[in-house]
């Protein structure tokens, strides 16, 4: 192993332009010179691009992903007392969606793959449980076919929120598309990040769908007439056309991503003190890896050794799970979780990261076990 300090950001913000210019700089003049902003043509074709490859009905380009859950939720017709179950490892965006519905987040544990415990949802629910909203965190999506049978069992709605998961698969089926609504983040670490924020939502529910296309736009109609109560939450038509050309060669950053895991999985997997994802399954899991996270013994004294190599860490949700938010009025004991988050960290998983650098990765936490 060669002894000089490399430096592998976690996430390489600036590399996010850099590594493709020539074609961001030419989308830029091209989509400003026709002074297409808001709501045009780039953006239609990005959505149906998605519809081609989510295999979903509809998708509304909207403002955020965060905006896509509020949206969502209104157009599900969550009200006020209304009751949700998430896991509570997620972002904030997730229980704030529903929050500001005017409803009200039910926090459960999370399982040894960091997704909503299937084992820990139905002794939640009450009269006023409306829906489950699994997260598809990291990059995989739910065990869906148990998420399906609770929800049948007591007749609730299931939301997704697939931030993290675009084009991940559980059976063949992609993650947002197994409820009554779906979204995606295209922050730009997200999996697809634009030069800022957007987001979208997919359903294949058409009532939902035009509901979701008047709360975008002021409540305004095909014709332009105001016929509802609507925000502005709409994807901008610049980052559409941005979005619509990396869409083009995502397949490709898919394959990179599963390589960079493959070299982890095989490097780590036989360190005692590590707890690894688990590889794809055939025909179950298609992984995409937003995150490689990973847990581990003496996380800190790793982390620090790693920060030493020139190698970047985070852990996710800057550590805090969302039932540990007391200002926000959690006050609830979830020992999983809080297990999880006692070990719970992430090396670097994204477009930039080469073959070469994640085996530097791997020999390092190597050493440090060593
Ligand atoms: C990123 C993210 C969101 C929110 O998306 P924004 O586009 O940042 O609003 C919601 N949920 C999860 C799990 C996320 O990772």
């Amino acid at each position: 192993m060669k002894d000089s300090r490399r430096n592998i950001p976690f996430f390489p913000y600036s590399e996010l332009y850099e590594s493709d210019k020539e074609n961001f700089n030419r989308i830029f003049e091209d989509v400003c010179s026709r002074g297409a902003y808001i709501l045009q043509e780039d953006l239609e074709e990005f959505e149906n691009d998605l519809k081609d490859f989510l295999n979903v009905k509809y998708v509304y380009g909207v403002a955020n992903g965060t905006d896509a859950l509020i949206l969502g939720l209104k157009a599900i017709g969550l009200s006020t007392g209304d009751e949700v179950i998430m896991p509570s490892h997620t972002y904030i965006a997730s229980p704030a969606s529903v929050h500001l519905v005017g409803g009200t987040p039910i926090l459960a544990e999370c399982s040894q793959d960091g997704m909503l415990d299937i084992g820990d949802i139905e002794h939640r629910i009450t009269d006023k449980t409306k829906a489950i909203m699994p997260v598809h965190i990291n990059g995989r999506t739910c065990k869906m076919d148990k998420i399906e049978e609770i929800a049948k069992k007591y007749g609730l709605k299931i939301v997704e929120d697939a931030a993290q998961g675009l084009g991940s698969k559980f059976r063949d089926k992609c993650a947002g598309t197994f409820g009554a609504f779906g979204t995606i983040s295209f922050y730009p670490a997200k999996l697809l990040g634009c030069f800022g924020d957007g987001g979208l939502i997919m359903t294949n529910d058409s009532a939902i769908s035009e509901k979701i296309s008047l709360l975008r736009d002021h409540g305004r109609n095909e014709e332009g007439k105001v016929i509802a109560w609507g925000y502005n939450s709409r994807l901008d038509n610049l980052q559409a056309a941005i979005l619509k050309f990396k869409l083009s060669k995502y397949e490709s950053e898919i394959k990179h991503r599963r390589s960079i895991a493959k070299i982890y999985h095989n490097g780590l997997k036989d360190i005692d003190a590590l707890k690894l994802p688990e590889p794809p399954t055939d025909g179950d899991h298609f992984d995409v890896y937003q995150n490689y996270e990973l847990r581990a013994k003496n996380r800190e004294d790793l982390r620090e050794f790693l920060t030493k190599k020139g190698i970047g860490t985070i852990i996710q949700w800057a550590g805090t799970p969302v039932h540990k938010f007391s200002d926000l009025g959690f006050d609830q004991s979830l020992e999983k979780t809080e297990e999880f988050f006692r070990e719970c960290f992430m090396i670097p998983m994204n477009f930039a990261v080469k073959e070469e650098e994640a085996n530097y990765i791997v020999d390092a936490i190597k050493e440090f076990y060593e």
